[in-house]
């Protein structure tokens, strides 16, 4: 197991994400990482291989202010422990996806990608997610109706967080075979894998059903 934090809100979000992943060791894991929307719209992402204080002490170094935000402590099924194995997977500069779990199909998903000129730059099986939504979202426009359709062709278990330069207000979370709660506050809302990661700034609940996905935007 591992986890996944989220937010959408009004202030920097930097310090709960960190505190949400903290909260969230107890699941195991092996790295982390973070991506946020800076002010200026562009996404930026900071990964480290060991314990959530790695990842703070790089945030230490070169931190990551932006209101919107999501991030992950992996627990390895692809790949090996690494830097460029770690989450949030990245298409493009502009799309960031957490994941926790499996995706099963992931080989003949990745084939398909390469043949239409996408590159990877790790071994999970996450990343096709990431490129899968490039795809889809670069041809459609709508972040939630390319998560729907990309959803619809993934085999396996998952907790997803989403988002991409082109919605900054936004985060979509998805949830089939791994626990998902919405955390809902007063103009900000939050997404984790426990309740607990989120108790620091809510204590208003909304739990994920199997197969739901949600839609975060300020406020809403
Ligand atoms: N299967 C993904 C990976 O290996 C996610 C693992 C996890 O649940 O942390 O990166």
């Amino acid at each position: 197991m591992c986890g996944i934090v989220g937010a959408v809100a009004g202030r920097n979000v930097q310090g709960i994400l960190l505190e949400g992943l903290r909260r969230l060791e107890y699941r195991g894991y092996d790295s982390a990482g973070m991506a946020v929307l800076d002010e200026s719209g562009s996404l930026e992402r900071r990964r480290a291989v060991g314990k959530v204080a790695a990842l703070a002490e790089r945030l230490g170094q070169s931190a990551l202010p932006g209101s919107v935000g999501i991030a992950h402590t992996r627990w390895a099924t692809h790949g090996k422990p690494s830097e460029a194995n770690a989450h949030p997977h990245q298409s493009g500069d502009r799309l960031a996806v957490v994941h926790n779990g499996i995706i099963e199909n992931f080989e003949a998903l990745k084939a398909d990608l390469q043949a239409s000129g996408y590159v990877f730059e790790s071994e999970t099986d996450t990343e096709v997610i990431a490129h899968l939504l490039d795809r889809e979202s670069v041809a459609q426009g709508d972040l939630q109706a390319a998560v729907q359709r990309v959803l619809a062709r993934l085999d396996g278990a998952y907790a997803l967080g989403v988002m991409h330069a082109a919605e900054p207000d936004v985060v979509i979370g998805a949830r089939k075979g791994s626990p998902l709660v919405v955390g809902v506050g007063i103009e900000e809302v939050f997404l984790a894998s426990d309740p607990l990661a989120l108790l620091q700034v809510t204590d208003r609940f909304i739990y994920l059903e199997e197969g739901d996905v949600v839609r975060l935007s300020r406020g809403e």
